[in-house]
């Protein structure tokens, strides 16, 4: 029998769908303790200083070039759900951001 790329794709089809690949346990993620959320978590910077470099365009329109900020104060981390302080878990959440 000759195996053409349609013949391929369907076998590989058949063996996907009969053996799903098991999802992996993980035991790290941040959970919500008060209201169980686990998905959507906000930030929250105080006393930032944004600097944005701008050029002038001879029709004299601006554009920018680059900003810099810099975070004087603290950084929190919140429940998106419940609005819990999460800022104990700040450390885990920087070292999990991709
Ligand atoms: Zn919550």
């Amino acid at each position: 029998m000759v195996i053409t790329s349609k013949t391929r794709s369907r076998k590989e089809g058949t063996r996907f769908f009969k053996c799903p690949r098991p999802v992996p346990a993980v035991n790290n993620r941040i959970i919500c303790p008060r209201c169980g959320n686990d998905r959507y978590f906000h930030e929250i910077a105080e006393d930032v200083t944004i600097t944005t470099q701008y050029i002038q365009n001879a029709d004299g329109s601006f554009t920018p070039q680059s900003d810099e900020s810099n975070i004087m104060g603290d950084i929190k981390l919140f429940c998106s759900k419940c609005q819990t302080d999460l800022t104990e878990f700040h450390t885990q959440f920087v070292e999990m951001l991709f």
